[in-house]
C-alpha cells in the first residue's frame, strides 16, 4: 500500500507533535482509498487521554466527532498517527498490541532528532509491523 500525506498535513502533526512533547501525541488520517494509493486528504489532532511519553489513548469524544466530520466530509477513515517524542519511528510491541486495524494505516512521527522529525506508516497484521511507502507531496 502507497500512502500520501500533504506538506501542510504532515506540518499540521509535526507542530502539534512538537507542542505537546515529551508526551505522546495523536490523532486521526482521513482521506480516500483507491487503486492501490491511500491519500490523506485531512489529519485530526486528538488528546492523548493517557498524558504520557509512552504510549497513547485516543479521547473517544473527539475520536466520534472527528469520525462524524468524516463522514459530513466525505472522507474514509485510513487509520491513526502519534508521535514518538525519544524513539524512532517504528511500531512498539504496545503499538502493534493495540493496532486491530489490518486495513489501516498506522503513522509514527519521531521526533528523536530534533533537527529531522521522521514520519513512517505501518501496516500491521497478525502482530507483525511492516512499513508501508509513505510519499509527502505538495
Ligand atoms: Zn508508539
Amino acid at each position: 500500500m502507497k500512502v500520501t500525506i500533504t506538506k501542510s498535513d504532515f506540518d499540521k502533526i509535526l507542530v502539534h507533535a512538537r507542542k505537546e512533547a515529551p508526551l505522546e501525541a495523536c490523532g486521526l488520517i482521513a482521506g480516500s482509498d483507491h487503486d492501490g494509493i491511500r491519500e490523506i486528504q485531512k489529519v485530526y489532532l486528538l488528546t492523548n487521554v493517557d498524558h504520557t511519553s509512552e504510549h497513547f489513548s485516543l479521547d473517544p469524544k473527539e475520536q466520534l466527532s472527528a469520525v462524524l466530520d468524516m463522514r459530513k466530509s466525505g472522507l474514509k477513515p485510513l487509520g491513526n498517527w502519534h508521535s514518538h517524542p525519544a524513539s524512532p519511528s517504528r511500531s512498539s510491541q504496545e503499538d502493534i498490541r493495540l493496532a486491530f486495524d489490518h486495513t489501516a494505516s498506522y503513522l509514527i512521527l519521531s521526533l528523536m532528532d530534533d533537527a529531522h522529525p521522521v514520519l513512517h506508516s505501518f501496516h500491521v497484521e497478525n502482530g507483525v509491523s511492516e512499513q508501508e511507502e509513505l510519499v509527502i507531496v505538495e
